[in-house]
């Protein structure tokens, strides 16, 4: 079966098309500027990339030119889209309304539409828009929603909760959700392969560590914690978000900024985080070049994000009473050697020490950075989030 993985934002939608034989992707690419004039399709499949500039007003039009390049010649990889066998949708929020990959019935669609946006009100809406998108163009495929949140629904209640009126969270479903979550399955599991023994068998920390930036305890397979919390806002600081703060600071900032709720959201997730305290930039490259030129805040600003991340590798060891295996993944985690050494450098007394030379090697694969006297397994393996989601598509179906 061939599944067709779609990821909409609110200008744009990247797709894979996976065949779940040999669970690689056939062909790829990314709508950009959706609904904005030079709206561009980038397409890859057969080994060959094409540039479709073409005027995408909506979703639709922007799904039907994907299946259209998913059959247009030299990169074409299909003869009709009823090869396609399902859809998979990502979804960033689920709140508690869904805690496993679910297959879209018009009352699920409504549940979505109307209970979750709140929850992630720049990603929801979006995946709406491109589920209402291909159920139109592709009538009678099956569309299944996954969950960036899903892996964590086995969170125990002591630590989703926060410390607010119980009646509250019971009315209002303020809790800490998790995001990522595809990521931290696909990687914790991964390890476990390559350490040979079974994710029952082993205590790991996930790091995912991208544009947002999350951390998750995996125990016996199963997710007991992780840092972003009832939003993607929670957490390490991460490009432009603040990650945890206290709530009365940001009563008080927006005082003093007068600025509303909701911009006073949008500044602490648009306007800070390491791009916030170096001035310079969210892209952690930019920020190495100017730490390697000696701006002060850009050290300050890689200083605080490995000191924040290595203290939830340190928190969740302990609250798993242990751990076996430490996992960097996602653009900053797999390309970033000076991150990894920064988070591992002080965890010997965990049993963490990496290879420093291996660390600033480049694999494919997994590459694994664990020192020969290391206790615990430290690996780098790049994170493939479109294959889970056709996979748990494909197992639903
Ligand atoms: P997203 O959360 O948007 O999926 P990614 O996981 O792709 O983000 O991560 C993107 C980030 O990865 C960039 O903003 C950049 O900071 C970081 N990154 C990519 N390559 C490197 C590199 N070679 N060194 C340091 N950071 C990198």
């Amino acid at each position: 079966m061939k599944i067709l993985v779609v990821n909409a934002g609110s200008s744009s939608l990247k797709y894979q098309l996976i065949d779940m034989e040999t669970e690689k992707a056939l062909a790829k690419g990314g709508c950009e500027r959706i609904g904005i004039p030079g709206s561009v399709l980038k397409a890859k499949g057969n080994g060959n990339e094409k540039v479709y500039e073409q005027d995408m007003p909506n979703h639709k039009v922007a799904i039907e030119l994907v299946l259209h390049a998913l059959q247009d010649g030299e990169i074409g990889v299909i003869k009709s889209m009823h090869e396609i066998g399902a859809v998979g949708h990502r979804v960033v929020a689920s709140g508690e309304y869904f805690t496993k990959p679910t297959l879209v019935t018009p009352e699920v669609q409504k549940t979505l539409e109307e209970k979750t946006f709140e929850l992630a009100p720049l990603h929801n809406p979006a995946a709406a828009t491109g589920l209402r998108a291909c159920m139109e163009v592709m009538p009678g495929t099956p569309m299944v929603l996954v969950f960036d949140s899903s892996f964590h629904a086995t969170m125990p209640e002591k630590a989703y909760l926060y410390g607010i009126d119980y009646d509250d969270y019971k009315k209002y479903g303020v809790r800490k959700y998790g995001a990522h979550g595809t990521s931290h399955k696909f990687v914790s599991a991964e390890a476990a392969k390559y350490i040979g023994k079974k994710p029952e068998e082993l205590k790991i920390v996930t790091c995912h560590l991208g544009n947002g930036s999350s951390i998750t305890a995996v125990d016996g397979g199963k997710c007991i914690d992780t840092s972003m919390g009832f939003t993607p806002l929670a957490g390490v600081m991460m490009g432009t978000r603040s990650g945890d703060i206290d709530a009365s600071a940001v009563e008080f900032l927006a005082r003093k900024k007068g600025l509303s709720h909701a911009d006073t959201v949008t500044y602490l997730n648009k306007k800070c985080g390491v791009a916030g305290i170096s001035g310079v930039s969210s892209d952690f490259r930019d920020l190495d070049a100017g730490a390697k030129n000696g701006n002060k805040r850009c050290v300050l600003a890689l200083d605080m994000f490995n000191y924040q991340t290595k203290k939830f590798v340190g928190a969740y060891a302990a609250a798993m009473g242990g751990i076996d295996c430490l996992v960097f993944t996602a653009g900053i985690g797999e390309n970033s050697p000076h991150i990894r050494e920064g988070v591992c450098d002080g965890l010997e007394f965990l049993g963490i020490k990496i290879d420093k030379k291996q660390n600033l090697m480049r694999k494919d694969g997994i590459l694994d950075i664990t020192a020969k006297d290391s206790r615990v397994k430290v690996l780098v393996i790049p994170t493939n989030e479109e294959l889970v989601i056709a996979r748990e598509t494909a197992q639903l179906l």
